[in-house]
């Protein structure tokens, strides 16, 4: 039972079993719980579990994936508002398959040079969005963590002659972790990452930036990477990119853009505006698995000199003399740490083709739209404050009754099971933070969001109050 390789008849037949699972699953995501979570610990079990010596019928395996994957905060469907949602787009999973059963080595360009050449002129053509030059170049990786730690090891290679102790980089205190982690892994010390302060609307103040480097400088350092946010994971703020590319510019310094949230506005006119001095970047890490609405497990990383890639990555080994060499497409090998890989573009590739660039592009602003109708019917409520005008998509709001009714507030809000939302810290207060970005989510959802939380807002006020 069960054969490694079935024939035509049990290819069909699992083919539809897997498609009946997912057709359900669509189906089923508009009245989904926005989160149930597990609350006997069921997930215990599985980690005793061993795989069986004879093979299971695939329906029961599908029925068990099936109750594991549906006690999870629901990620996919329209009222995820949490994090950064991205649906998961079915065209993508598409292609995800085609590459996955095709199963091409793009690793190196020889052994299939054009699904190599397909995702080279993906990259190059995301490279035109931002308006890097033409020799810009770029890899696609699982996310913007690998995308950054990417980034950084190859500006460390590009700047300095390491271990190099005085080098310094600077971030602010929205930066993300991803920044900081990958400072680490490369070797870097946590007295080497500088934290510029903010001003008031929680971007990059640019004197002080540039009178930090200056007094690092003094003390014997050597800045050498900056960091712009194109869209903080915390309140989607956008850094003064054309600003931090001056102060780079002006200092010498690598200027790395974490566009991981924002990148995908680049094709809308707003998000062009309000990502001008992007295109000053030296280096450009964005996650099509957010604001493209890839399922997860896409990053891309552009440099804007692709030969910097090249030089912090080639390496060669000879089991691969026999393998075409091409300056015009280098071997994505040498661009990043993987050999072995799928057609990563494939899943990027196929949606943008199938679907025309420009629904993506209306996509987009319509997020955009919605982020902005909520910011003003919820800004409108006399119980609430939102915090910052939406640069993006990101609204964060609080309770005016204090911390104490925000945080039931949210309890409430989430406990509808309608809209699942998630909480940050602002100057050190508990914020509720909400995103509009999944290609699930239209006005409906975001008008039924917008009552759900001023519900909670009056009923929260009612009971701080009888406190
Ligand atoms: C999500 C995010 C990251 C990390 O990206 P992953 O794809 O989760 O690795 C980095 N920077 C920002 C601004 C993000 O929002």
């Amino acid at each position: 039972m069960n054969p490694l390789e079935p024939d035509r008849a049990t290819r069909s037949e699992w083919a539809d079993q897997v498609l009946a699972t997912t057709d359900a699953f669509i189906a089923g995501l508009s009245d989904a719980p926005a989160s149930n979570l597990p609350t006997a610990d069921h997930w215990r079990d599985w980690l005793d579990e061993a795989p069986p010596e004879d093979g299971t019928a695939l329906p029961d395996l599908l029925a068990r994936i099936g109750v594991a994957a549906s006690r999870a905060v629901e990620t996919a469907g329209p009222g995820y508002l949490a994090y950064f949602p991205a649906g998961g787009l079915y065209s993508s999973v598409l292609g995800e398959t085609l590459a996955q059963t095709l199963n091409r080595f793009t690793g190196v360009v020889g052994m299939a040079p054009e699904l190599v050449a397909m995702e080279h002129g993906l990259l190059r053509w995301f490279g035109r969005q931002f308006g890097l030059p033409s020799d810009a170049g770029g890899v696609v990786t699982t996310g913007a963590s690998v995308a950054t730690l990417t980034a950084l090891h190859t500006a460390r290679e590009s700047r300095l002659r390491w271990p190099d102790e005085s080098a310094t980089m600077y971030v602010t205190a929205q930066t993300h972790h991803c920044v900081a982690k990958a400072a680490r892994i490369t070797g870097f010390t946590a007295d080497q990452i500088r934290t510029v302060p903010m001003d008031g609307e929680l971007r990059m103040d640019i004197d002080a930036a540039e009178a930090m480097i200056a007094r690092d400088r003094r003390a014997g350092r050597r800045p050498f990477w900056i960091v712009g946010t194109a869209g903080s994971t915390s309140t989607g703020t956008i850094d003064p990119l054309s600003a931090v590319g001056e102060l780079a510019r002006r200092e010498g310094l690598w200027f790395h853009v974490d566009a991981a949230y924002g990148g995908g506005f680049i094709l809308t006119e707003r998000g062009r505006e309000a990502l001008s001095g992007i295109e000053t970047a030296d280096s450009i890490v964005f996650d099509p698995h957010k604001s493209m609405f890839l399922p997860y497990g896409t990053g891309v990383l552009l440099v804007r000199d692709r030969q910097e890639l090249v030089a912090a990555h080639s390496a060669d080994g000879d089991y691969l003399q026999d393998l075409l060499d091409d300056p015009e497409i280098p071997d994505f090998s040498d661009l990043g740490p993987e050999l072995t890989r799928a057609s990563r573009g494939l899943r990027m590739w196929l949606p943008l083709h199938l679907h025309g660039v420009d629904r993506f592009r209306s996509e987009l602003d319509e997020k955009l739209d919605l982020a902005r109708w909520a910011y003003e019917e919820l800004s409108a409520d006399p119980n609430l404050e939102v915090l910052l005008r939406p640069d993006l998509t990101v609204l964060v709001v609080r309770a005016r009754a204090g911390e104490d009714a925000t945080r039931l507030m949210f309890e409430e809000v989430n406990a509808t099971g309608r809209i699942f939302v998630s909480s940050t810290q602002v100057d050190g207060v508990f914020t509720i933070r909400l995103c509009v970005l999944s290609h699930r989510t239209h006005r409906d959802r975001v008008e039924e969001a917008v009552a759900i939380v001023r519900d909670a807002g009056d009923r929260t006020k009612v009971a701080v109050a009888l406190d």
